[in-house]
């Protein structure tokens, strides 16, 4: 099929001055798959396609090569040696039996002298070009950003599932044994609960990667229902480590509207920080308020306190500090179930003597009689 040749185009113009030089001098003729010039190598001249398609590639190294993009009948190429005076940026090989009109530097500068208006729609074709490139490459590093987000996701699982994988591990190694009905009920509940906690990291980082993903839709209960055997249960796994979960206030008879794994996740995370803060022997100490419209939760350790180093980007995902696998992505995540809720999340810390972050979640109004 022939192209549509307009005057407003570059090629258009250039092909309507070129009928004279479709003779036999200006015609070449390449097979599919051939190479019609290398990279490195001094440009004379360029190609208008008339039938075909050419492809222009850059090595890459290691016999690879990427196409950056492909010429079909009526568009040129070959132009920037031509006008610069500086060898072949790109190498150019037919993509099928082609046929174009080769045009020398010298007719080329006649002929844009001679016409200053070839000459204004070859600007237009560049800056064209220009856009179109600065679109690809923009996509191109959006793309590699994406990718390593996921590489750094793919190593946030795999850390963060050791730990649930070893409880595991070692709760299926006792169900073998013979053992007490209590404590295989124990090993049971230790293997569900894991994989549960699994389960809600995997739902995080998948929530992560799509910040305009769909939400879960949140439910009124009671907040005490909810908090008092999640807290008895962390408890449990921070006395492991050395910890005392201690509560300053028992959780409030309160209706929160909350998506409860997720506000489990939080507190968790929460926990789990200030476990590491400590890095020994302390305690932890959860208070609760009930103010006005809103529910105050607070978590304070007896840790080393926020390193000053990154209190500016605490809640940004992929700050970590002092942590030898530490992926940055906790308190991010805390702020987004935070902010998911309504409420707000914050720290204060003094270097030396802990840290103390603090939440809110909107209260559900109290139904009127
Ligand atoms: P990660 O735990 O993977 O490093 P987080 O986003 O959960 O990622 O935490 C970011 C950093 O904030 C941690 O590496 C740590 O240096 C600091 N941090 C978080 N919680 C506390 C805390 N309770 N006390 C002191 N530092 C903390």
């Amino acid at each position: 099929m022939s192209p549509t040749l307009t005057e407003s185009s570059f090629s258009g113009a250039l092909a309507l001055e070129l009928q004279g030089l479709a003779d036999a001098d200006h015609l070449r003729r390449f097979k599919a798959g051939q190479v019609i010039f290398t990279a490195g190598e001094k440009g004379d001249g360029f190609y208008v396609v008339q039938e075909g398609s050419v492809e222009i590639f850059a090595h890459l190294g290691n016999d690879e090569t990427r196409v950056l993009a492909r010429i079909g009948a009526g568009d040129f190429f070959g132009e920037m040696a031509v006008l610069d005076e500086v060898p072949r940026s790109a190498s150019a090989r037919a993509e099928l039996d082609t046929q174009a009109i080769y045009i020398t530097r010298e007719e080329l500068l006649a002929l844009l002298e001679d016409r200053p208006k070839l000459a204004l729609t070859l600007v237009h074709e560049f800056s064209r070009r220009v856009r179109t490139l600065n679109h690809k490459y923009l996509d191109d590093i959006l793309q590699a950003e994406r990718l390593a987000v996921v590489g750094r996701f793919a190593s946030t699982i795999v850390h963060d599932f050791k730990h649930p994988l070893a409880v595991i591990a070692l709760a299926a190694e006792l169900a073998t044994r013979p053992i007490s009905r209590e404590t295989q009920l124990k090993a049971e509940r230790a293997i569900a609960r894991q994989v549960e906690n699994m389960n809600s990291m995997l739902q995080e980082l998948i929530e992560f990667a799509r910040p305009s993903g769909h939400r879960v839709p949140l439910t009124a209960q009671s907040f005490s229902a909810f908090a008092v055997p999640l807290i008895e249960e962390m408890g449990s796994s921070t006395t492991l480590r050395g910890v005392s979960l201690q509560l300053a206030t028992p959780p409030p008879d309160v209706v929160v509207k909350i998506d409860a794994k997720r506000v489990s996740r939080l507190l968790y995370n929460l926990v789990t920080n200030a476990v590491d803060a400590i890095g020994g022997t302390g305690q932890i100490t959860v208070q609760f308020a009930v103010l006005d419209t809103f529910l105050r939760v607070s978590v304070a350790d007896t840790g080393a306190g926020i390193p000053v180093e990154i209190v500016a980007h605490l809640f940004e995902p992929f700050t970590t500090y002092g942590k030898a696998h530490g992926t940055g992505l906790g308190l991010s995540i805390c702020r987004r179930i935070v902010e998911d809720h309504g409420g707000k999340i914050w720290v204060e810390s003094t270097p030396g003597t802990g840290a103390t972050f603090l939440f809110t979640l909107p209260l559900e109004p109290v139904a009127s009689p």
